[in-house]
């Protein structure tokens, strides 16, 4: 029959000596590689007791942002959604109530708002899109689960704690530019 590439191989039928028979040399052979990794740098981390050094701009988990005052950022104009290429954001918005100004900085916000972290490809375009400085992607990594429906994270995940003290830190994520933008309080934007 005729060969369609050269690369076959005949296969040798030749009878095993003594020393392939009873392995001892193959096994000796293949000890000597293990043990010779033992003495390697390894590679691997002891994961999560131990974990890499991050890139100073890793994109994590998100989070929701407050104003110095604590009140919610988002205003639940959808435009982190319809940036999402992964399609991973859905909200609710809501109007704020006469008494929940100190609750919302916007007229309108979020009553419901879900990142589904397996859709999610931490491509911070959300981040980009939002007008408000809302949504940013933090140095976090998202927890493993073993149901899915645990990585739907809602409001109570996302929203950073009311606490000053326990803020999220996100200057990393924001260019000198926008940093000296912010210290002017004379824009509206900033109060
Ligand atoms: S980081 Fe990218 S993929 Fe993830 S929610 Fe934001 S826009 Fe969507
Ligand atoms: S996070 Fe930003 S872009 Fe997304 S709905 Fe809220 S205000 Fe709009």
């Amino acid at each position: 029959m005729m060969n369609l590439t050269n690369r076959s191989k005949v296969v040798s039928n030749k009878q095993m000596t003594f020393w392939e028979r009873i392995y001892i040399p193959a096994i000796l052979g293949g000890m000597r590689i293990t043990f010779g990794h033992l003495f390697r740098r390894k590679t691997t981390v002891q994961y999560p007791e131990v974990t890499r050094e991050f890139s100073e701009i890793y994109r994590g988990k998100h989070v929701l942002k407050r104003d110095d005052d604590g009140r919610e950022r988002c205003t639940a104009c959808g435009l982190c959604a319809v940036a999402c290429p992964a399609e991973a954001i859905t909200m609710i918005s809501a109007e704020r109530k006469p008494g929940e100004e100190h609750l919302y900085r916007e007229e309108k916000y979020a009553s419901v708002y879900e990142i589904n972290m397996l859709r999610c490809i931490f491509c911070g375009d959300c981040e980009d899109a939002c007008p408000k400085e809302a949504i940013f992607l933090t140095r976090e990594m998202v927890r493993s689960e073993y149901a899915r429906g645990k990585f739907i994270f809602g409001k109570a995940e996302l929203v950073e704690p009311f606490d000053p003290a326990k803020r999220i830190d996100i200057s990393k994520r924001q260019t000198p530019e926008v940093l000296e933008f912010k210290k002017n309080r004379s824009y509206k934007h900033n109060r």
